[in-house]
């Protein structure tokens, strides 16, 4: 891991450094352009060959049912069973505080406009499951998709090599109540929530994270269906001071290598001393992980930057952006108000980024590559849409009526005028 001094670095040094690494996706693209373009012409026969090619599984049918779900998530461990449970909880109680009303607005007297919401009818939902069990990420999209009311969750999650799906999210589904998990991963899930097939219903907006096949196949198909955010690799910043605990710190680093070779775990501290002992415990702790392969290419990619101050730390992590911030100081309220750039932000020396990813109620679909300067991460918005309203009264009308007579005239849109023209002569007539 490099170790960079901020006050030597160049602007165009910063930008480089808060630049993610771009791979050259041209093979990825073309794969995934022809497996879209299959799944639209021949539907499931095409499910059903990518499947046997790529998850090694012969499907007789594409999804699990309600009882097939049922009889699989009886055999989940009661531990697992007891922490699945706690962490839908909390994040059931964190996303339902996130449905308000709005009030009505007066905005002059007798015109009255507001704003509901109302979910998106159907939602597709992509769960990972090639080289990893994600039942945290059925949580962390389902629980906000039911909350909203979305009346048609479409949930896709790749075959495991018994052509079933496992236990956890078996169980995951019986909890929130999804009748069906459609065994289908990839960029094919992709395209068939977005086009719809013979069994996968289409739907109007797809959620969820993936590996590369299935984040270039949701860029592909937004000019038919919303999207939740574009995905990269995952990354974290930590801004550490002298209060902080360098194990602590490593582990969190640590725990975002592990993820993936392409992840970034990035420390920003204003001690030297707290960089070469956190530098020492990464060394001693990726050793004993079982992913120090990955974790160590992930390591590798990552650095370290000493900088003068807090304020200065958080000048840097802005300009990165990260998905995750993690404040590791003793005085992190101070800190709060600088953060403009971040997916989510762990306060202090107790709070690692897994509270966060598993269980304390928010959510870590998240946006990453610098995109947390315009996205906000999933939450129960993300499955909602606000329509406006508005209703004029007699007076409403009378006062507004001249201000957009005027503005439709000064546009040369002569219908627009006149629907406020006859209005208004109608009800002088009335006098
Ligand atoms: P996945 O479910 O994303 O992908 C598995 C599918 O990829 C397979 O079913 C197959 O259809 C397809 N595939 C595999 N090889 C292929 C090939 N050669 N050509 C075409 N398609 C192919 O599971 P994964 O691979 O384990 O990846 C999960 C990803 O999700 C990881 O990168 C992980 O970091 C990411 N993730 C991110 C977050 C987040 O919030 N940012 C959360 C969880 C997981």
């Amino acid at each position: 891991m490099k170790v960079y001094n901020y006050k030597d670095l160049s602007e165009s040094k910063i930008e480089e450094l808060c630049s993610r690494q771009i791979e050259d996706d041209k093979l990825v693209e073309e794969r995934v352009a022809d497996i879209i373009k299959t799944v639209k012409n021949d539907g499931d026969k095409a499910l059903i060959n990518f499947a046997k090619a790529f998850d090694k599984v012969t499907l007789e049918k594409l999804y699990l049912d309600a009882e097939e779900l049922k009889s699989i998530a009886a055999t989940i461990p009661a531990d697992a069973k007891k922490a699945i449970e706690t962490a839908y909880q909390n994040i059931k109680v964190f996303h339902q505080s996130q449905l308000k009303n709005e009030d009505k607005i007066e905005t002059m007297p007798g015109v009255i406009c507001w704003r509901e919401s109302r979910a998106i009818e159907k939602v597709g939902l992509y769960i990972p499951g090639g080289t990893a069990v994600l039942p945290s990420t059925f949580l962390m999209l389902a629980t906000p998709a039911t909350i909203a009311g979305c009346k048609e969750i479409v949930v896709c999650s790749p075959p495991q090599s018994d052509g079933k799906t496992n236990c956890y999210l078996a169980y995951c589904a019986v909890l929130l109540g999804i009748e069906r998990i459609y065994l289908i991963g990839g960029a094919q899930a992709v395209a068939a929530m977005a086009f719809g097939t013979e069994t996968v219903p289409q739907v109007y907006k797809i959620f969820g994270p993936g590996n590369r096949y299935v984040t270039t196949a949701k860029t592909m198909v937004q000019n038919k269906v919303a999207i939740d955010m574009p995905a990269g690799p995952s990354e974290v910043l930590v801004v550490a001071d002298e209060t902080a605990n360098p194990s602590f710190v490593a582990a969190d680093l640590l725990a975002q290598a592990e993820h993936g070779t392409d992840s970034q775990a990035i420390l920003v501290s204003t001690s030297n001393e707290i960089i070469e002992k956190t530098l020492l415990d990464v060394e001693n702790q990726l050793s004993i992980l079982p992913r120090k392969e990955i974790a160590a290419k992930a390591i590798e990619n990552s650095y370290a930057v000493l900088v003068e101050n807090l304020s200065e730390a958080m000048v840097f992590s802005n300009a990165y952006a990260p998905e995750h911030l993690i404040l590791a100081t003793e005085n992190f309220e101070s800190l709060i108000p600088l953060i403009i750039n971040a997916g989510s932000v762990f306060l202090g020396n107790l709070t690692p980024e897994s509270a966060g990813d598993y269980a304390s109620g928010t959510n870590h679909t998240l946006p990453t590559s610098g995109f947390a300067k315009a996205y906000s991460g999933v939450s129960t918005d993300a499955f909602l849409k606000k329509i406006t309203f508005q209703h004029l009264s007699s007076k409403g009308l009378n006062n507004i009526g001249t201000t957009v007579e005027t503005l439709a005239a000064a546009e040369g849109l002569q219908a627009h005028k006149n629907a406020i023209t006859v209005r208004l002569k109608t009800l002088e007539d009335l006098k």
